[in-house]
């Protein structure tokens, strides 16, 4: 187990570094993007290793299993984020471990999780996720074992606000920014780009809302260059998911 714990602080640096060099280069601080570490498919074990290691802040797609390792983990004191497509009847289960919800996409949602938030008496703090489209035409992505990016997710851009509105609105809810993916198989600088001008915009009528979530394991320096403050980071720091875990 320690050979994990290696290969783990191994990862961790080499990622903490791409960080920096994406900082620098784009003339920030380097504590101005916060590194969600995303460990879905890989064991509590794991999450509870990169704590050690200094991680705060852990990522996860599906309920099931986020609430497991939430309360495996429930002496340690992480943030939890729900990076997912959420349907309305997994939001009581959300609202009951998460502290930020990246997948927020429609304004029932948004209802349902203020309302699940308020009855569990906590605080979510919640991006509006943004359709980011494909340049080259329609939305025909293969199907992942994993659900990174697997369906199409995201409000269209033009819905943003009222999906924000919405959170901004609802007791138990914090609007915190916005998220987003970039198109499978393109170029990812136009879309973080886009994403970039939309978070602006909602800057604009929603001055605290100052999260921009994107960026992954392949593409973050493109994200940190057009203003990232949260990257969404599995393989790089756990290795590849499905069988093969490192
Ligand atoms: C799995 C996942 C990630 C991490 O992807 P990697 O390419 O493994 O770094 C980021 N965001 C979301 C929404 C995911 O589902």
């Amino acid at each position: 187990m320690t050979d994990r714990r290696e290969t783990l602080a191994t990862n961790l640096r080499a990622v903490r570094e791409r960080v920096a060099k994406a900082c620098a280069a784009a003339d920030r601080a380097p504590s101005s993007v916060t590194l969600v570490a995303v460990t879905k498919t890989h064991p509590a074990s794991d999450v509870r290793r990169l704590a050690e290691l200094g991680v705060t802040d852990v990522g996860e797609n599906r309920d099931q299993e986020a609430s497991g390792k939430a309360r495996a983990c429930g002496d340690l004191d992480l943030a939890w984020h729900f990076v997912g497509q959420l349907q309305t009847n997994k939001c009581r289960s959300v609202a009951s471990y998460a502290h930020v919800v990246h997948s927020v996409d429609r304004v029932r949602l948004a209802t349902t999780l203020g309302r699940e938030a308020r009855r569990a008496g906590r605080v979510l703090r919640c991006l509006v996720q943004v359709d980011l489209g494909q340049g080259g035409g329609d939305a025909d992505t293969p199907s992942g074992s994993d659900g990174a990016g697997a369906d199409r997710a995201g409000a269209d851009p033009a819905d943003v606000h009222r999906v924000a509105d919405t959170i901004a609105d609802a007791d138990g809810l914090v609007l915190g920014g916005v998220m987003a993916m970039a198109p499978l198989g393109e170029e990812p600088g136009p879309a973080f780009q886009h994403l970039a001008a939309v978070a602006a915009d909602l800057r604009a009528r929603h001055p605290r809302a100052t999260d921009v979530s994107a960026g992954m394991t392949g593409d973050f320096e493109a994200a940190i260059g057009c203003g990232a403050t949260h990257v969404r980071v599995g393989t790089a720091l756990l290795g590849h998911r499905g069988g093969d875990v490192g």
